[in-house]
């Protein structure tokens, strides 16, 4: 039999005979004011410029509400909150003491987790299945797991004596904007920092709800300033003098402006930057497990995942089998309404976004790359990509070696595992990867030899609070999570 026949008996047709009913989240209970200030000294304080702009919903390109556009004047106005704060109150109480508030924040959002997530998916286009039981569990997880530390940092580092370095800046992305905000926040409270934190220009809405909260919660005014601004609001916090230390999640390309401008400065630093991981996919590897592993790799949050396995690497003998596999399965990925509780893949996060895909997908059909795409049926409204795959391609190709941070996924093949490591380190980036064999020594051969910070086998995308993350080469400077995630926010004297 033929693969073509095979192809034919085997697949299964799903959208145009099984169609769910919808079955839509309702976002009643989230109130969103039609404006929001920024976050200073515990109120909610108009920005000095009085300028404003529009967060817009992506799936239905409505305007959710508006927010303070941060200038120079604002950002130093959060900054001597903090620095108040850091002075008067937050480095001094007992740690216990802040372990408690930040106990008390993580029991907060666990309360009004629906709320927070039907509001992700609103503001940054993501399904409500993953908000509700990824980015918000997560978020409860990390506030959770960083008060515990916040009364032990003096049995996590032994020997030394822990000290909070003061003031952090923290500048977030789109993608996963409560999330980032949780890895950033828990662990600069739990080691005695004050915080300035700018949320993303298209998604500042759940960082706000975050403000509300952290005012319902009693936390003293000033230990967290929520601001929210464009590029140049975060080069402003970046720049600014008395700022101790920045963490900085986003394009490698604005990693660089800002490693460039702390440089002769003794400001400490994290970047978390950009990744191109390569899922590899050995000869022996469970090939129905992988698929999924593939799809979750890849087409999680629609591509939009500094650690996505946006590069599929599958041995050549099972190639044609995976890729047919891999394709029956995109077919029943539902594309849409991100409310809609079935729904797999939303909207991509903005029209420069999309705009950005697009092009990369124009040029790989000029360069003659085969382009597979299902044949999902798109809203009308709203910034939509359908589940994509690019085969043909090269290493030297701009797809293969640059994030396009969609719902992309090339595909190469090899021989060897030593052929699968060169191709696997062969991008400039080296955050993730992933490996899929049923042998425990390819496991660690591999694992060993691709330069990531982090690898998965035989799964992909799974995080924990208790396990660092980040980046080898231009993936970034310095870990998040863990107790290597307390190190950044800590002077260790002896
Ligand atoms: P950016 O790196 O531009 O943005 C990340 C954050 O930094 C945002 O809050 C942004 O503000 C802010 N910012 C922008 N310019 C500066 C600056 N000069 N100094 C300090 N802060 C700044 O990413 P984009 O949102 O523009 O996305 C572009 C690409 O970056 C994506 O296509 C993707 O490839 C990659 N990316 C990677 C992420 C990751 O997790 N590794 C996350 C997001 C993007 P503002 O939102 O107002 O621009």
């Amino acid at each position: 039999m033929t693969e073509k026949d095979l192809a034919q008996r085997t697949s299964l047709r799903f959208n145009d005979l099984w169609s769910y009913d919808s079955a839509p989240e309702s976002s009643d209970n989230v109130q969103l004011m039609d404006r929001y200030d920024l976050f200073i000294d515990g109120t909610f304080q108009p920005p000095e410029n009085g300028k404003y702009f529009k967060s817009i919903n992506p799936a239905t390109e409505e305007v959710l509400s508006e927010v303070a556009d941060a200038g120079n004047a604002d950002v130093d106005k959060a900054v001597k909150a903090a620095r108040k704060a850091y002075n008067g109150t937050w480095s001094r109480i007992p740690a216990k003491e802040r372990g408690k508030y930040i106990y008390r924040i993580s029991r907060m959002i666990q309360e009004r987790a629906r709320e927070f997530a039907i509001l992700e998916s609103m503001d940054s286009g993501k399904p409500i299945r993953e908000s509700r039981d990824i980015d918000i569990p997560q978020v409860v997880a990390h506030f959770f797991y960083y008060a515990g530390w916040a009364d032990k940092l003096d049995y996590a580092f032994p020997g030394v004596k822990p000290k909070p370095v003061g003031v952090a800046g923290q500048i977030i992305p789109w993608n996963f904007p409560l999330l980032m905000a949780a890895w950033k926040i828990a662990p600069a409270l739990a080691t005695g920092n004050t915080v300035v934190i700018k949320s993303a220009e298209s998604t500042p809405l759940s960082l706000y709800k975050l403000a509300e909260l952290l005012r319902d919660a009693e936390l003293p005014p000033g230990v967290v300033n929520i601001i929210s601004g464009a590029g140049n609001t975060g080069a402003e916090i970046v720049q600014h003098p008395d700022i101790d230390k920045i963490a900085f999640t986003g394009s490698t390309e604005v990693g660089k402006l800002i490693q460039k401008s702390v440089a002769g400065t003794d400001k400490k630093y994290t970047l978390e930057l950009g990744g191109k991981a390569a899922n590899i996919v050995f000869e022996d590897a469970p090939v129905d497990q992988a698929v999924e592993g593939i799809v979750n790799g890849i087409f999680f949050n629609q591509g939009h995942v500094c650690c996505a396995g946006s590069r599929l690497l599958v041995h050549e003998a099972i190639s044609e089998e995976l890729v047919r596999k891999l394709k029956m399965r995109m077919e029943t990925l539902i594309v849409g309404d991100p409310l809609d509780k079935n729904t797999d893949i939303g909207a991509i996060n903005s029209r420069p976004q999309l705009e950005k895909i697009q092009r990369y997908l124009a040029e790989s059909v000029e360069e003659g790359q085969e382009i597979y795409q299902t044949k999902c049926t798109l809203p009308e409204k709203g910034y939509w990509c359908c589940p994509t795959l690019v085969d043909n391609v090269s290493q030297s190709h701009r797809v293969v070696q640059e994030e396009v941070f969609g719902p992309v996924l090339t595909i190469q093949t090899f021989r060897t595992p030593a052929e699968a490591v060169s191709l696997a380190n062969n991008t400039p980036y080296g955050l993730s990867g992933g490996i899929w064999t049923d042998k425990g020594s390819k496991i660690f051969k591999v694992g060993k030899d691709i330069r990531a910070g982090v690898i998965w086998s035989n799964t992909f995308n799974k995080f924990d609070p208790t396990s660092p993350f980040g980046g080898y080469k231009e993936s970034g400077v310095g870990r998040e999570g863990g107790l290597h995630g307390l190190l950044p926010y800590l002077e260790l004297s002896k």
